[in-house]
């Protein structure tokens, strides 16, 4: 297959998709740029473009969706919606987090599922990908009620998951609480001890050290690495960080042990930033403990913090950004304004912060850009521990899992570099990753044959 003629092949494949999928915008964003990276693929190597194979992979092979009845504490009902999205299991039993917020809809786990599938693959861990969650908003809700809500989500999920079929864990909205009301229905309805079937567990019943840091460590040491290859390091750099959830507590944790500057966090409401660098146990309290707005860091934090209110993280200068928030959080503008602020390196806490415009015109200026798939892997690969100790009814020490983490996202690292060399694209580690996820993918699903 020529490139053109592969590029006229995958663009048909879009239309068809966008067709076939109306109204899954996000799904169609995440699906567009890794085909958008297979056209080199195709060309060199024609056993991928075989009939069947990217279509495929584009294929969910089952989503579930279902009611999720609850009362809330005055004793009112609330019906709302959940998903499951099992995407592909090539590689290893389904794998992926529940995201539970007002904006969750089947577009959007599809994306999410979609992205899973590469990333996933880049751990080399064995697990296939999938996604799921609920339009459920778990903000100003009491504890009660997220626990019935979880009761009910799970009483119909329980069918559809196990250590060996499918794996949830966390996503926005969903962390180590939300987890054990899910995984204690689990083991009511089900009455087995079946710890691998959900990761991010606490660490007293199964659950891995280092979990619920990991998705932040991991995007700080993929950073590590980019910079490395600069002959620079994250010693005395300045970063700017989007979010205020666990992804972005732990990059800013991470940052600080690297003798890098952490100086913002925001949520949907705006943003802070300290001159003297975030203050991680304040910032933990207010949100881990208080489960509060970040405008209450600003406000007990003294004369160092500024919080505005409305205003885009983006626009304040350093030499590195970790986007943590969420999707599409980073523009075209942004990226333009990181630029001329001379930012060096943006590596990827969320999935799919940067819109393709974004990501262009970082590129474009000599940015290294690292993507969610390979940035951000770090969480899932400690899930892919956490199976791992479950199913040697073993529990490793912080240090092992932390020492095995920066092994992966080096690895990680290395592979989207060197497929993006190989493909005649140096530091492209948007193209390196897609390419490199879907190779393995690719092989395993050629291998077993037309399912
Ligand atoms: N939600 C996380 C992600 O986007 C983690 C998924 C998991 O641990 O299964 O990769």
């Amino acid at each position: 297959m020529t490139l053109s003629s592969s590029t006229d092949r995958l663009a048909s494949l879009r239309a068809d998709l966008e067709r076939r999928n109306p109204a899954e915008p996000e799904f169609h964003q995440a699906a567009r740029e890794v085909l958008e990276s297979l056209a080199p693929v195709f060309a060199a190597r024609p056993e991928y473009a075989q009939p069947g194979l990217i279509e495929r992979i584009c294929e969910p092979e089952r989503q579930i969706i279902f009611r999720v009845p609850w009362q809330d504490d005055r004793g009112d009902v609330h019906v709302n919606r959940g998903f499951r999205v099992e995407f592909n299991s090539a590689l290893g039993p389904y794998k992926g987090g529940l995201r539970f917020h007002p904006s969750v809809n089947l577009g959007v786990v599809k994306f999410l599922g979609f992205e899973q599938i590469f990333k996933n693959a880049l751990t080399g861990l064995g697990i296939g990908g999938g996604k799921g969650g609920s339009d459920f908003d778990p903000r100003g809700r009491s504890d009660a009620e997220v626990m019935r809500f979880c009761q009910s989500f799970m009483t119909e999920l329980h069918r559809h998951i196990g250590e060996h079929t499918d794996v949830p864990a966390g996503d926005i909205g969903v962390g180590g609480r939300e987890i054990g009301y899910l995984f204690g229905q689990y083991r009511r309805i089900t009455n087995r001890w079946e710890a691998g079937v959900l990761t991010g567990k606490g660490q007293a019943w199964g659950g891995s050290a280092i979990r619920t840091q990991a998705t932040g460590y991991g995007s700080v040491l993929f950073a590590a690495e980019m910079l490395r290859g600069r002959g620079e390091d994250l010693q005395g750099q300045t970063a700017v960080v989007s979010g205020s959830g666990n992804v972005a507590i732990y990059t800013i944790e991470m940052l600080g042990r690297r003798g890098a500057h952490p100086l913002t966090c925001s949520d949907s409401e705006g943003y802070v930033v300290d001159e003297k660098g975030i203050d991680l146990e304040l910032l933990k309290q207010v949100k881990e403990v208080e489960r509060a707005r970040i405008s209450e860091y600003a406000q007990r934090r003294g004369a160092s913090a500024q919080y505005v209110r409305g205003g885009r993280v983006w626009d304040v200068a350093a030499d590195l950004a970790f986007p943590s928030a969420t999707q599409n959080e980073l523009h075209e503008r942004d990226a333009l304004a990181l630029v001329r602020n001379g930012v060096k390196a943006v590596a990827e806490g969320a999935n799919m912060p940067t819109t393709p415009e974004a990501v262009r015109t970082l590129q474009d200026a000599g940015v290294a850009f690292g993507p969610g798939k390979a940035a951000n892997a770090g969480g899932v690969a400690v899930s892919a521990l956490e199976m791992r100790q479950n199913a040697a009814r073993d529990s490793w020490t912080p240090e092992r899992v932390e020492a095995e983490l920066t092994g992966i996202m080096g690895d990680i690292h290395r592979i989207c570099h060197e497929t993006a060399e190989h493909y005649g694209v140096p530091g492209d580690y948007v193209t390196g990753a897609n390419i490199a996820g879907f190779e393995r993918v690719a092989d395993a699903m050629l291998a077993q044959g037309l399912i």
